[in-house]
């Protein structure tokens, strides 16, 4: 495994990702196959609003086309092969692409314990009384991940392939699909396996699907990008969203030393590049950054790193969430105990920074980043395409 992503990425299978066309592209494609015009927002409706992928269930469109899309290869790109619930609220769903691999996605509803930090704490405007209860998804940009951070299970397993812009929105359309009337889709957080910044064009696509008026239409205030700190991606981001994207950030420690010993990254883009990149993002007015924090034990949990944790943060609008360490299977990493993590947070705090500590979220159900799908792969679930292939 190498602490630098590959420069050329293996590339996704499946292609063209149908699902993934914005209006404007299916005009052009049906206009190629003699079709109106309007057929365009009627196919892209069908799969943004209403989350239906198969053209056979396309009731308005002639037969004719629904089969021409067929043949095109419109399809769903992932079926959920596994849901379990957790006893903090949280719900995984296991999901199989259709090359066999498996990746996840987790709804997490507000309120619970797993919520806490900084993407459940963006206040909601204009929600309706008696509107159902919110619910964040965290979904996976990736399978596996290049970045190779040690307490990760996605970093340990390493980078198979990236996710197409197809496979990503269809992770929001089975989440959203899966709340069936008892929750509302109120936020998205790209937090799940990969690193989205290192697969930027299939992301920065997810993100114009998600804020369409004629699709998801969520704004893009509600969406979270977690990244490690690849800094010429979130120059990226700011240039091409202006700042909307809530961006979280991966940091972990405070000196270079102790983050490139966790966060190989961290040897291509230190904590001066790092936190200059912060500076320039351009959060508006009332927002902040979420600093990610992983405590683990005798790594980065003495007050000297809270110290300079602290120091390092210094100027930025930010709110930080600790995380004590998740175990994971292939390492000796810890959690501190409980009054480390307590003292950790009471310094940050006297520091004058906002803190959070995040439970940890689906103990139970194997929660931590990546963990289900490696599960997945090992427990070789029973392939949910295998009747349509
Ligand atoms: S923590 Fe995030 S960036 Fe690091 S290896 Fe895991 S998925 Fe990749």
């Amino acid at each position: 495994m190498t602490s630098d992503p590959p420069a050329k990425l293996p590339r996704a299978p499946v292609a063209p990702a149908l699902c993934a066309n914005l209006p404007e592209e299916w005009t052009d494609l049906l206009a190629s196959w003699g079709e109106p015009r309007y057929r365009a927002l009627q196919v892209f409706r069908w799969i943004h609003k209403r989350g239906v992928m198969d053209p056979e269930q396309m009731s308005d469109l002639p037969k004719s086309l629904r089969a021409r899309l067929a043949e095109a290869g419109l399809c769903p790109p992932l079926a959920v092969s596994q849901v379990l619930a957790s006893q903090d609220g949280t719900h995984k769903l296991l999901l199989q692409l259709r090359d066999g691999r498996s990746i996840e996605s987790v709804l997490i509803p507000r309120g619970s314990p797993a919520s806490e930090g900084s993407y459940a704490a963006q206040p909601e405007t204009g929600v309706e009384a008696g509107a159902l209860p919110p619910v964040t998804q965290c979904i996976s940009s990736q399978v596996g991940c290049a970045m190779a951070c040690t307490f990760c299970a996605s970093g340990i397993a390493g980078l198979k392939r990236n996710l197409d812009a197809g496979e990503i929105i269809a992770q929001v359309l089975l989440g959203r699909a899966q709340l069936e009337g008892q929750g509302r889709l109120a936020g998205v957080v790209l937090m799940g396996m990969g690193e989205p910044l290192h697969n930027y064009d299939a992301v920065a696509r997810v993100l114009r699907l998600l804020s369409h008026p004629e699709g998801i239409g969520m704004s893009l205030r509600r969406v979270t990008l977690s990244t490690s700190g690849l800094v010429d991606g979130i120059d990226r981001l700011a240039k091409d969203f202006g700042g909307h994207v809530a961006l979280a950030v991966s940091l972990h420690a405070a000196d270079d030393a102790t983050r490139s010993q966790i966060m190989p990254i961290n040897k291509r883009h230190p904590l001066s590049e790092l936190m200059a990149a912060l500076r320039r993002y351009p959060v508006p007015p009332h927002r902040f950054l979420t600093i990610e924090y992983t405590l683990i034990r005798g790594i980065n949990d003495s007050m000297r790193d809270a110290a300079l944790l602290a120091r390092t943060l210094r100027g930025l609008r930010v709110k930080v969430n600790l995380i004590p360490m998740n175990p994971v299977a292939g390492t000796a990493l810890q959690a501190p105990d409980p009054a480390t993590v307590d003292a950790f947070q009471e310094a940050l705090i006297a520091h004058g920074l906002d803190v959070f500590v995040r439970r940890q979220r689906g103990d139970d159900i194997a929660a931590a980043c990546g963990q289900l799908a490696l599960l997945g792969e090992a427990r070789k679930v029973k392939n949910p395409f295998a009747v349509v292939e």
